[in-house]
């Protein structure tokens, strides 16, 4: 995507990204507070996300806040909490990237255990249904929200092999869907991101023996990331968007 953001872009604008301690979501973060937003950062491991932290201080940023949650054992109540206690800390949340993702085990659905299914059902749905419908009072006082979902391109069109993540993306898709069409008359827009293949530990465990320096890394392709939290994408709604449109998906190119 050739997008030349302001370099204030963001600024005044307050952003969570969940998964923020590593892959994209730990780029995204940096990105949006390099162009003004301040942050606050969720995820599963309190060291990651304090080290982001501390890079976004390094960088000059707004100061950011950290949540340590995990999205496999959260539960609405305590996804509320956490929406009550970020009330007393920031005025308003401008946008949401909803970045965590399990990928589960790669196999045929008739090999899939419940347990695996469930698991990956809970973190890419049920907890991201749940984090959602707890901030949703916070980004209602923006008046420009956005809320963003991570998609894959195995959540348009099946894949052998992708059982419960293809699903779990599907379903993803869905819920932007029906969100877009709920709050298309309020100041919130609600769209998906596909990133397309990228080097980040969730690709190399999908694809060992792929050839990295083929794939485009987390930084390359934060302009679609920009372009939907920031003014330039104010009219768009119940939209699936590629970070790397042109790409095949499946292999490295
Ligand atoms: P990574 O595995 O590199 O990072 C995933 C992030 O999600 C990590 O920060 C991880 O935390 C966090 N996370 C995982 N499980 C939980 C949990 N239970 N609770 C809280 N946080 C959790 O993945 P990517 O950066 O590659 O993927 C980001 C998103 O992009 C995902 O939704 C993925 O499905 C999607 N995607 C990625 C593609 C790719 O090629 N990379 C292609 C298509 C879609 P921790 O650091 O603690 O492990």
């Amino acid at each position: 995507m050739h997008y030349h953001p302001k370099h204030d872009l963001l600024e005044q604008r307050v952003i969570l990204v969940t998964g923020a301690g590593d892959g994209i979501g730990r780029e995204a973060a940096l990105t949006y507070a390099k162009f003004g937003a301040q942050l606050v950062l969720l995820g599963r491991t309190e060291s990651k996300l304090r080290e982001v932290q501390t890079e976004i201080a390094r960088l000059g940023g707004a100061p950011s806040f950290t949540v340590t949650l995990d999205l496999l054992h959260t539960t609405q109540e305590q996804c509320k909490q956490v929406a009550d206690a970020l009330a007393t800390q920031i005025p308003r949340l401008d946008g949401v990237l909803h970045n965590a993702g399990l990928l589960g085990d790669i196999a045929p659905m008739a090999d899939l255990s419940m347990e695996m299914w469930h698991e990956v059902m809970q973190v890419n749905v049920n907890a991201t249904f749940m984090l959602t419908q707890a901030l949703l009072p916070l980004l209602l006082k923006s008046n420009a929200g956005s809320l963003v979902f991570t998609s894959s391109s195995v959540g348009r069109t099946g894949r052998a092999n992708w059982g419960a993540y293809a699903v779990s993306k599907f379903a993803t898709e869905g819920m932007m869907q029906v969100l877009a069409e709920e709050y298309k008359s309020r100041h919130l827009r609600v769209n998906c991101i596909n990133p397309g293949g990228t080097h980040t530990k969730m690709r190399a465990s999908a694809f060992p023996n792929e050839d990295k320096s083929k794939l485009k890394t987390p930084a390359d392709i934060m302009p679609l990331y920009l372009y939907l939290m920031g003014d330039d994408s104010r009219r768009k709604t119940g939209m699936s968007f590629d970070a790397q449109p042109n790409r095949k998906p499946g292999a490295a190119e």
